[in-house]
């Protein structure tokens, strides 16, 4: 197909759809296009290997904000979901992001449709929202304050004690801050497709076989597993404490994207994707994984698919980012 072409499918094929030379050594035209281009590629921790070793920056959705709110590049190329490259456009009006596929979406936040949760919104008086970044631009426009599973404890902390509040939309992360925090805050009743689906059963048996292995589980999982975790944090916690804890094995309960660089940190270290409650072994986020090298590389190359968004929603959708930057700051959480 040529590129004129695919550039007119691309709303509907989510992506450029156009041969490349297999014999093109990507890492190096990616490389190539960085410097000339003065673009800078950031990836999350569940985007597949290769594209983790091009980024500039890899990191979570709260190091993945923060980046892009500093950035200095004139396109941002964003290696994840669909809402983490709105956020990025959100702060960057004036800079150019793109995203390798624009159907890499995300379960939980297709689970919070903004017509339904702003009629939630109304039904719940005197609350304000505190929604996870895992959410549209709309969800982000009618919360309050965002947070990550960074930082979610002190956001929560940051409200007063008497202030009813609404988490939206992840029900298992809301429940677990529900446990952390003593609130009582009202939940969306929404969910991510990767993070619900590990069986306790089979990380039962996995930790018979593997005694000595500890299990490191993301609070999006549900309370089941989440009571036999050894520690529970977001991606980037997860990450560190892998590094820091002297257990040589860890069964790790989240996308196994991340286990890239718990490997590459800890090289004598073994560990074991905790398995989902299917036929598959480990557990990919299939969102995620819908970036590929190749489609980085004709993203940047061509500059589409590119992330676009009306400037009414873009300044609605940026106060509760700000909001929760000032308080992560104030917290010590970033620099
Ligand atoms: S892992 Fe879950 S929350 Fe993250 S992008 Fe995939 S579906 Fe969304």
């Amino acid at each position: 197909m040529n590129i004129d072409t695919a550039k007119n499918n691309v709303d509907r094929v989510g992506f450029l759809d156009v041969e490349i030379d297999p014999s093109m050594d990507l890492f190096h035209e990616i490389e190539r296009l960085k410097k000339e281009k003065n673009a800078i590629v950031l990836a999350h921790y569940y985007q597949e290997p290769d594209i983790q070793d091009v980024a500039d920056y890899i990191g979570d959705s709260l190091g993945l904000a923060q980046q892009a709110e500093k950035t200095t590049a004139d396109i941002i190329v964003f290696a994840g979901v669909h809402f983490m490259a709105e956020t990025a456009k959100i702060l960057n009006p004036e800079k150019k992001v793109l995203l390798p596929d624009l159907k890499a979406g995300c379960s939980l936040a297709d689970s919070a449709p903004a017509e339904l949760f702003r009629r939630f919104r109304e039904q719940h008086p005197g609350h304000i929202v505190i929604s996870y970044i895992n959410c549209s631009a709309d969800i982000k426009a009618l919360s309050d304050i965002i947070c990550t599973s960074s930082n979610a404890e002190k956001i929560i902390e940051s409200v007063p004690a008497d202030q009813p509040i609404i988490f939206a939309p992840d029900r298992n992360l809301g429940a677990y801050l529900n446990k952390k925090t003593g609130r009582n805050m009202v939940l969306w009743n929404g969910a991510c497709m990767v993070h619900e689906i590990f069986s306790l059963e089979k990380i039962t048996k996995l930790k018979i076989r593997h005694p000595e292995a500890k299990l490191i589980a993301h609070p999006e999982c549900e309370d089941p597993v989440l009571r036999v975790a050894d520690f529970i944090g977001s991606t980037t916690q997860l990450l560190k404490y892998t590094q820091q804890d002297n257990a040589k094995e860890f069964i790790v309960a989240t996308e196994t994207g991340i286990l890239h660089q718990m490997q590459k940190g800890n090289p004598f270290k073994t560990f074991i994707p905790a398995p989902p409650d299917n036929s598959c072994a480990c557990n990919d986020c299939p969102h995620m994984k819908l970036n590929t090298l190749e489609k980085l590389y004709l993203c940047m190359e061509f500059e589409t698919p590119e992330i676009t968004m009306d400037e009414t929603l873009r300044t609605a959708a940026k106060r509760p980012i700000e909001r929760m930057l000032e308080i992560s700051k104030a917290a010590g959480l970033i620099g």
